[in-house]
């Protein structure tokens, strides 16, 4: 039965739970997954993911901040939370009382938080080419701060991949090496560079393993979706489906006579006399705004073209081809015939921005089917 809204996200756990266990099997029990539930679980909602997750077998869950990860310890999460993008001094208290474990991005840092005493797991980035975040120090000094520490403890370390999914790039086999570097002068001072990750979604998917890993770091591949390869890419090593849905209702159907402006700045001027619909979703529900004169919906299994400019709470649309829906009716935005990934196309953006968009107005709704 559909629910009494205006704009709903169907979120289906099922789903979710079988691209979790495809993207295991692609790289096999001895590799930990670590699902990223970071930015609301990119969307859908991060309490109820990880709380699937945690119960379909994760043992680790990774977020970039504090404050995502201290939302899962007081909704009861218990597996291991990774902290991707580090701590702030004010941030350490928390992240310790709550049994997070940040990621350390500078020797400096390191050296900090063991004088501070803290008995705390850390895992370390190294920088292999993303220039954002992990430390740029060379092998030796790594081994150096290492071998120094008393309280804490270097549990991992990890990089992050820039072009994995692009087969015409060498970067990939570049940031290889110069990981391999700094855990080889781990291995060779006697000291254990414990688990190793590298992957997300784009690395697993195109088996980028020479990055020897212990763990992975799927994020976009467990809502559904692979990133595009880019040159002489293999074929996938899994399979995944969307896990959300996204509809709205009509809020009005009319016909209009040929010259008829619609919305603003008349983008749009019928050609013709024609049926439009008025739908209960904008751009604050996070439909991206260059959709204007160029995206569609889905209405009663047809593209529904979108007609002039997105609003900010309304979108209007072409119902030539489905003239039987009515005020009330829903829509679909994302499901069945248009997908995060063609949105993105259309809109020049990137299926991540178009999940991570979908505003608070628009309520998640769970299925277990
Ligand atoms: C967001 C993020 C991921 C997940 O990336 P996907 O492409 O969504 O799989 C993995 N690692 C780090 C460091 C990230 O910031």
């Amino acid at each position: 039965m559909e629910p009494e809204l205006r704009t709903w996200a169907e979120i289906s756990l099922l789903i979710l739970r079988s691209n979790f266990a495809s993207i295991q099997q692609a790289v096999g029990n001895s590799v930990t997954l670590a699902p990223v539930v970071k930015a609301d679980a990119y969307g859908h909602g991060a309490v109820q993911v990880s709380r699937t997750l945690e119960l379909a077998g994760a043992g680790w869950l990774a977020v970039s901040c504090v404050q995502e990860g201290v939302i899962l310890r007081e909704s009861g999460i218990g597996a291991r939370i990774l902290v991707m993008g580090g701590i702030l001094a004010f941030e350490r208290e928390p992240a310790y009382r709550h049994g997070l474990t940040p990621v350390v991005h500078s020797l400096e840092e390191l050296e900090e938080l063991d004088r501070a005493s803290l008995s705390l797991a850390v895992h370390l980035k190294v920088d292999t080419g993303m220039s954002r975040l992990g430390t740029m120090a060379r092998p030796a000094e790594v081994v150096q701060a290492l071998g120094g520490l008393r309280s804490v403890r270097v549990e991992g370390l990890m990089s992050h991949f820039a072009s994995a999914e692009d087969f015409s790039s060498g970067q990939t086999e570049e940031q290889t090496a110069l990981f391999d570097e700094v855990c080889k002068a781990v291995r060779e001072a006697g000291l254990s560079p414990g688990m190793l990750h590298f992957c997300s979604s784009s690395g697993i998917a195109y088996g980028r393993t020479s990055a020897r890993h212990s763990l992975v770091r799927p994020g976009l591949a467990i809502y559904g979706y692979i990133p595009a390869p880019a040159g002489a890419a293999p074929a996938p090593l899994f399979q995944v489906q969307p896990v959300l849905r996204w509809y709205a209702r009509l809020l009005n159907v009319r016909e209009i006579a040929a010259g008829t402006p619609v919305g603003y700045m008349a983008r749009f001027r019928a050609p013709r006399a024609m049926r439009i619909g008025t739908v209960a979703a904008g751009y604050a529900d996070g439909i991206p705004h260059r959709l204007s004169t160029r995206g569609s919906f889905i209405a009663g299994g047809c593209a529904a073209p979108i007609l002039g400019a997105v609003s900010m709470d309304l979108t209007t649309i072409d119902l030539t081809a489905a003239p039987q829906l009515q005020p009330g009716d829903a829509v679909t935005i994302l499901g069945e015939g248009m997908d995060a990934q063609q949105i993105a196309g259309i809109a020049g953006e990137i299926p991540y921005s178009v999940l991570c968009g979908i505003g608070n107005r628009v309520r998640r709704i769970y299925s277990e089917a």
